[in-house]
């Protein structure tokens, strides 16, 4: 299960930013319900949480004790600008982790979607010292979502339209990331020949395409640059055994091997070897 912790900023007695008949932590709020309501409904194997569902205090300690207690895999907290501008801008911690390389790859994956989804000005991918970016033991990104003391971003960010887009956004960016997997019902998955039928849940036996194991995660990282290129979204798997830790490259997570040693022989011809790994869940 994939847990992502979403925290809608401010809140309660803090407002947030407050211009043109809007409060930040309002909209916030109805951002990251939509991202939670997305997210589930449409994807398999991802559990949303949020920081607060309701118009409620929380400070910024309890926000990242919250996801830190819950062992989150991705971290994104939610927040409309202010101070004179419009668009969309997004931030990462600026320190130097070991994660950060994945950190900011995820964060260029929903950034880019969002703008991608909401046709907002791309006013950069920046970093900063943020409380919740720092304290937090996992990826983690801020997104601010237009300006609410400018009357034109204040005006969209008051339709509902605008806010399932920024949603989407959020979402679609993560799914790309991680390679999630569109929930089967509706038809149109786009992948051959799935046996479809009984159990329809996400568990059960997934074969997945192990496309190099590796014991430094900056190894890892930059196979999955190189599966990019070649046009294969990946994601990590850290894997433990005897004690040891490897990250594994998953370059695809399928219900029916034959789908799994499809994407074998695709990875073949661009030069990749990969094993397939049976993974119960
Ligand atoms: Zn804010």
């Amino acid at each position: 299960m994939f847990k992502w912790f979403v925290d809608p900023g401010h809140g309660g007695r803090d407002p947030g930013a407050v211009a043109n008949g809007l409060q930040e932590k309002n909209v916030t709020l109805k951002i990251a319900k939509k991202i939670k309501k997305i997210a589930e409904s449409e994807f398999d194997g991802v559990e949303v949480r949020l920081s607060r569902y309701a118009d409620e205090t929380v400070s910024l300690k309890e926000r990242t004790d919250q996801a830190n207690s819950w062992g989150a895999d991705l971290f994104t907290s939610v927040h409309i600008n202010a101070g004179g501008g419009t668009g969309f801008e997004s931030f990462i911690y600026n320190g130097n982790y070991s994660g950060k390389a994945q950190t900011d790859r995820v964060r260029s994956f929903v950034h880019d979607e969002i703008v991608k989804q909401t046709g907002f000005r791309d006013r950069g991918k920046k970093q900063a010292n943020f409380h919740v970016l720092r304290e937090t033991r996992m990826t983690a990104h801020l997104t601010e979502n237009g300006f609410i003391d400018n009357a034109s971003d204040a005006s969209k960010l008051k339709s509902d339209a605008l806010l399932e887009k920024i949603a989407r956004g959020h979402v679609l960016g993560a799914a790309r990331a991680y390679g999630w997997k569109k929930k089967s019902s509706g038809g149109s998955s786009g992948s051959s020949g799935s046996g479809s039928g009984s159990g329809s849940s996400s568990s059960g036996t997934y074969y997945r395409v192990v496309t190099g194991s590796f014991k430094n995660r900056s190894n890892a990282e930059k196979r999955q640059q190189e599966l990019k290129k070649a046009g294969f979204e990946s994601f990590l798997d850290v894997y433990k055994h005897k004690g040891e830790t490897f990250y594994r490259v998953i370059t695809g997570s399928f219900k029916e091997r034959t789908n799994a040693n499809k994407r074998q022989e695709a990875l073949q011809k661009k030069g990749f070897t990969s094993f397939i790994d049976v993974f119960k869940k």
